[in-house]
C-alpha cells in the first residue's frame, strides 16, 4: 500500500518542530496539505484558510493532524469526524472533560479514528519504567517538572487565557507518564495554583495525590513555568522493594540507584505517527482522558493563590 495521504491543520510551533518533519521520514504517512489561519504552506503544497476548504477541495486526504491550542480543538476535531476524516490530536486533547468525552463517543459512532497522543508517553524508559513498577509497586513518587515559558511558549499568549492551561500544558505531559506507569488508580488529593496577577492561568501548581493502596504512598507534583537553568523534567520513584527510579529529561531517560539503565534519544513523534498507522490499520481508536481528568480535578480542588505579575 502506498503511502496514506495526511493533512496537518495548525502550522505552529509544535507542527512546525516535529510533525512536519517526522510525516516527511515516515514510511507510513505523506503530507498533502495544510490548513493555516496565517496562510503557512509548506513545501509548495497546497494550503487552506479552514478545515472546510481542504475537505471540499481535496476529498482524498482522510486523515488530519489537529495541532491548534486546545481551545478550539473541539469544534475542528467534530467538523473532521463529520467529514469522514480519521484523527490525530495533539495533547492537551481540549479544555473540558465534557468536550473531551463527546469527541470519543462521536468518534465512535461516526466509525473514524481518534488518536489522542500523550508525546510523553512514547519512551522505552517509560515502558521499561511501567513494567519495573507493575512487578514491585510503589513507596513513594516526586514529580518535579520546571521549564521556562518564554522558551517553550515565545509569545503564546494563548497559554495565559481561560482554557490555555497554563503550567499544567506542560505538565500534563507528567501526568501522562505517571498515569501510564502506575499499576493503580491515582487521584487529586490536594492542590494549590499560583495565577499571576495579571493573567487567567496558573504559572505554578503543586499537587499531591491519594490512592486507595493500603500503605497509601506518598505522591506528589510541582509544576512551574519560571524556570530558566533549563529543562527539569524529573519523575523519581521508590518501588516497594526500596529501589531507587529516577524519570529524567522528559521520560527519555531511566536510572536505577543511581545508574543509567536507558538513556534514549527522544523519537517521541516517530513513534506517535507509526502507532496511529497501527491503529488505522486495525481500525481502533486510543483516546485515554486520565491526564485531562487529574489536571481538572486539580482546578476543581486546587487553592488559589495569586502571585507576581506575568510579562514576555
Ligand atoms: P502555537 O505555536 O501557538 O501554534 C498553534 C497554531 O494553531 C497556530 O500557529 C495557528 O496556526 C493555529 N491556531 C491558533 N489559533 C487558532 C484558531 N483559533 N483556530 C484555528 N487555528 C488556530 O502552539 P504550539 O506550541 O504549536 O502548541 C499547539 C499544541 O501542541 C498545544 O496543544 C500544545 O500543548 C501542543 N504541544 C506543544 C509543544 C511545544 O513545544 N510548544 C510540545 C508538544 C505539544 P496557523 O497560523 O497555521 O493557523
Amino acid at each position: 500500500m502506498g503511502k496514506r495521504k495526511i493533512a496537518v491543520i495548525g502550522i505552529g510551533k509544535i507542527a512546525q518542530d516535529q510533525h512536519l518533519p517526522v510525516i516527511a521520514k515516515s514510511r507510513d504517512f505523506q503530507l498533502a496539505a495544510t490548513v493555516s489561519t496565517r496562510g503557512l504552506a509548506h513545501d509548495g503544497l497546497p494550503v487552506f484558510k479552514t478545515p472546510a476548504e481542504l475537505y471540499a477541495a481535496m476529498p482524498e486526504i482522510e486523515l488530519v493532524a489537529v495541532c491548534t491550542p486546545p481551545g478550539v480543538r473541539h469544534a475542528i476535531v467534530r467538523e473532521a469526524l463529520d467529514a469522514g476524516k480519521d484523527v490525530l490530536m495533539e495533547k492537551p486533547p481540549t479544555p473540558t472533560i465534557s468536550e473531551f468525552e463527546d469527541l470519543v463517543g462521536h468518534a465512535a459512532r461516526t466509525g473514524r479514528v481518534l488518536f489522542q497522543t500523550w508525546h510523553s508517553r512514547y519512551n522505552a524508559a517509560v515502558e521499561r519504567t511501567r513494567a519495573i513498577l507493575l512487578a514491585d509497586g510503589v513507596q513513594s513518587l516526586r514529580i518535579d517538572w520546571r521549564e521556562s515559558v518564554r522558551k517553550w511558549h515565545p509569545g503564546q499568549d494563548w497559554v495565559w487565557e481561560p482554557g490555555g492551561f497554563g503550567v499544567c500544558d506542560p505538565g500534563i505531559n507528567a501526568l501522562s507518564i505517571f498515569t501510564a506507569i502506575l499499576p493503580f488508580p491515582v487521584f487529586v488529593d490536594k492542590a494549590t495554583l499560583s495565577f499571576p496577577s495579571n493573567r487567567q492561568t496558573p504559572v505554578d501548581v503543586a499537587i499531591s495525590f491519594k490512592s486507595v493502596e493500603p500503605h497509601a504512598p506518598a505522591m506528589s507534583a510541582h509544576f512551574n513555568w519560571l524556570e530558566e537553568s533549563g529543562e527539569i523534567w524529573t519523575i523519581a520513584i521508590t518501588t516497594n522493594r526500596g529501589q531507587k527510579l529516577t524519570l529524567e529529561k522528559g521520560g527519555t531517560v531511566l536510572k536505577i540507584d543511581g545508574q543509567t539503565e536507558i538513556a534514549a534519544p527522544s523519537e517521541e513523534y516517530e513513534a506517535i505517527y507509526e502507532r496511529f498507522a497501527v491503529l488505522l490499520e486495525t481500525r481502533q481508536s486510543e483516546t485515554d482522558g486520565s491526564p485531562l481528568r487529574l489536571v481538572a480535578d486539580a482546578f476543581l480542588l486546587g487553592a488559589r493563590h495569586t502571585t507576581a505579575p506575568f510579562d514576555w
